[in-house]
């Protein structure tokens, strides 16, 4: 299985936000979409960072409810680590346990197409190992 299958399953849809945005905005944007992380993307909407939950809780912690008013470009993680269509579940399972991370941006020809997420990868893991067992339980029976 590859990221194509994957999106074919989900949907290109990603929630991204401009660098300009204050992290109280994109705090109240994970909460409303239910989502762990957006996509920071230029004025050509090309990824430019990315921020997740977890780097509001290490600011907040660090700083205190003041830092919301900041800008997310400040607070950003900078060196995304992407993906490609072609790209397989393995592949990606290595670059997240590699990079102690749980998004990965889908780009291609450098325009941002998709996202998955850890848990996009769980589910088509389980169904890509269930298919596999019922394939061999069918060939055991036959
Ligand atoms: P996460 O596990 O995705 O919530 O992110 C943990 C940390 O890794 C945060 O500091 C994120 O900004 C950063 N991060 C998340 N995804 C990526 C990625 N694809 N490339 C680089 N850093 C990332």
């Amino acid at each position: 299985m590859n990221v194509i299958a994957i999106l074919k399953g989900k949907g290109k849809g990603v929630v991204t936000a401009k660098s300009g945005a204050t992290l109280m905005q994109i705090a109240q944007d994970l909460a409303k979409l239910k989502i762990g992380a957006v996509v920071i993307v230029g004025d050509d909407g090309k990824v430019s960072g990315i921020l997740s939950e977890r780097d509001i809780i290490r600011v907040l912690a660090l700083h205190g409810p003041i830092v919301l008013e900041k800008q997310v470009g400040e607070i950003m993680t900078r060196n995304v680590v992407t993906c490609s269509p072609a790209d397989t579940l393995n592949e990606l399972m290595q670059k997240m346990t590699d990079g102690r991370f749980r998004h990965l941006p889908v780009v291609d020809n450098g325009n941002l197409v998709g996202l998955i997420s850890i848990g996009d990868i769980v589910k088509f893991h389980i169904a890509e190992v269930e298919l596999e067992a019922n394939a061999m339980r069918d060939y055991i029976s036959h």
